[in-house]
């Protein structure tokens, strides 16, 4: 027998009607050519039906998808709404996608349009020579000076006026597509539907996750172009927070001014954000706004930037874990009530694990041939996810190991504890495996970065004649500081089993990160595997990497 309930479709211009209706007044502050621009809900919702007529009119139909490459800004949000509104999928692209690439992502999802914020309109042009030019839309103001045969976004839009388009949707219809990072091999499509999406957003309001509200002003400083900015742009609405779109400028020093200035108190970013903020705040002065929370994410959060912001400037931190895939959040935690009584340091210990599955996702761990393992916070195995905002298949990719049996292989490994307290302990490609043992590549980086004279570690394997692979450190020395590589191995020293140490240390001026600002390990890994670490002295034509005079005996004299 069926429940006597209504049944009304979960969808995304369902969240800015509802803003523009009951939070009609609260503001979306936007930074773009050259200004900080403010509108009210209630004026977007107009400029997103005008958008949606525009769309229409040059010929965009259901399923079409139509592609962004820009920045955090009104635009692009308006683009968020208006694409899916008619049924289209807003295909979100990374602008630091190298030509090959990005040629092969517009290719694949077969881009109608593409809205091009108007700074990269030459790079785009130079990458998609054959593009048609009629299908090209500059994101720039009136104001600006019209180049020849490309649309502008301004222009579109004062030809349509503000009425409401309604179109009916289905709530499995697609929305948006985004592509995965890639590090290795091509990009895959992950094509996100009108229900996963607001599911999703409604997650992000929970109070255990980042509990978005009509209190809240909301900064997502992780781009739109990745993953939807972790939901930010369809939670706000939802909640009727105000929205404060940062532009291209992730700089600390922006995001500092914008904090204060738009009152922000939740923003959401990766590490190298969150690094790049607190250095701000040391130079300056600068403080942040009381009871800020930073929601964190994309890889893992180190101990002393939990230290730093809670314990010095008053912060909160949100952690979080999730994928592509996974719209991204699966996992999010600042406590349990059991744990409300814990000392400060064992509240911020909890805070470095990757957090508690949220309701809508089930996790579980698997080894080598499928068996499920204890989830006793000790034994590693592979991080299976399955839920409302996971994907089933990759886009036009029908056939994909990675999907099995309801289930997505996230390929993380991690240990889960009786609490249900998630822990990244290494990408399957990424650890390493001495003698049949595994090591965490990422317990080793934690450990190297919380040495105050190490500001970015990051541990690969390097093949090794007896042991098969061992651990490599590859270390960013914090400005000034002269530490040396016995000084640094000797930090590990009581902290792992004395096998799990790394063999040498090379350190680096930065560290290859692609545009989320993860570390590119296979680029590491080329770098250094072939590299005959026993030499003495390395220096890249870059002039990028160097390592530590010290006798070659002392390499590999562990395990
Ligand atoms: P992406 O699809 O580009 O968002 O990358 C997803 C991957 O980022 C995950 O599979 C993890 O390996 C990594 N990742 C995400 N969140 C975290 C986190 N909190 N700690 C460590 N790694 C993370």
């Amino acid at each position: 027998m069926n429940g006597n309930m209504m049944h009304l479709p979960l969808t995304i211009p369902s969240l800015l009607a509802f803003a523009a209706s009951r939070h009609r007044d609260t503001e979306v502050v936007s930074c773009h050519s050259g200004g900080r621009h403010r509108r009210s809900y209630g004026e977007v919702w107009g400029r997103v039906n005008r958008l949606a007529k525009a769309l229409l009119e040059l010929g965009v139909r259901r399923g079409d998808r139509v592609g962004t490459i820009a920045y955090n800004d009104s635009r692009h949000f308006e683009l968020y709404y208006a694409v899916p509104s008619i049924g289209a999928v807003c295909h979100t692209i990374n602008p630091r996608l190298d030509p090959e690439n990005l040629r092969y992502v517009v290719a694949h999802a077969d881009d109608r349009l593409l809205f091009v914020d108007a700074r990269l309109l030459d790079a785009v042009l130079g990458a998609l020579p054959d593009y048609p030019l009629q299908r090209l839309i500059a994101l720039e103001d009136a104001a600006q000076p019209a180049r020849p045969a490309t649309l502008r976004y301004e222009d579109l839009l004062t030809a349509q006026s503000d009425a409401a388009l309604n179109i009916a949707i289905g709530e499995e219809e697609a929305s948006g597509l985004c592509y995965t990072s890639g590090t290795t091999g091509r990009p895959k499509g992950v094509l996100y539907s009108h229900r996963s999406t607001v599911l999703f957003a409604l997650a992000m309001c929970s109070a255990n996750s980042t509990a978005v509200s009509a209190l809240d002003a909301v900064l997502p400083a992780v781009p739109m172009f990745h993953v939807n900015a972790w939901g930010m742009p369809h939670a706000a609405p939802m909640a009727g927070a105000k929205l404060v779109l940062p532009g291209a400028d992730l700089s600390g020093r922006h995001l500092a001014t914008l904090f204060n200035e738009e009152q922000v108190s939740l923003a959401i970013g990766v590490p190298t954000i969150w690094n790049g903020l607190l250095e701000h705040l040391g130079g300056s002065g600068d403080r942040l706004p009381a009871g800020i929370r930073l929601g964190v994410g994309g890889s893992a959060l180190p101990r002393k930037m939990i230290d730093a912001f809670e314990g010095m400037h008053g912060a909160t931190m949100i952690h979080g874990w999730g994928m592509t895939e996974t719209s991204p959040t699966g996992a999010a935690g600042i406590a349990h009530h059991a744990s409300r009584a814990l000392p400060v340091e064992d509240l911020r210990t909890l805070r470095e694990t990757q957090g508690h599955a949220l309701w809508g996702i089930d996790l579980r761990l698997v080894d080598d041939d499928s068996g499920e393992v204890a989830a006793d916070g000790k034994t590693a195995g592979h991080l299976q996810v399955r839920g409302h905002w996971v994907a089933n298949a990759y886009f036009n990719e029908p056939q994909h190991d990675a999907f099995r049996d309801g289930w997505f292989d996230t390929g993380d490994i991690a240990t889960i504890d009786e609490r249900g307290f998630l822990t990244l302990t290494d990408r399957a490609k990424d650890i390493i495996k001495s003698g049949g043992e595994w090591i965490s590549s990422v317990a080793l980086e934690n450990i190297a970065q919380t040495h105050p004279a190490i500001t970015e570690a990051a541990v690969i394997a390097v093949p090794h004649p007896k042991w098969q692979e061992r651990p490599l450190l590859i270390a960013v020395r914090a400005q000034s500081s002269e530490i040396t590589e016995a000084e640094l191995l000797g930090h590990f020293d009581d902290k792992v089993p004395s096998w799990w140490r790394p063999d040498a240390v090379m350190f680096a001026t930065a560290l290859p990160r692609n545009g989320n600002g993860k570390v590119i390990k296979s680029q590491l890994r080329e770098r250094f595997a072939a590299e005959p670490i026993l030499q003495r002295s390395i220096v890249d034509s870059t002039g990028g990497w160097f390592r530590e005079d010290y006798p070659d005996q002392q390499i590999w004299a562990t395990g």
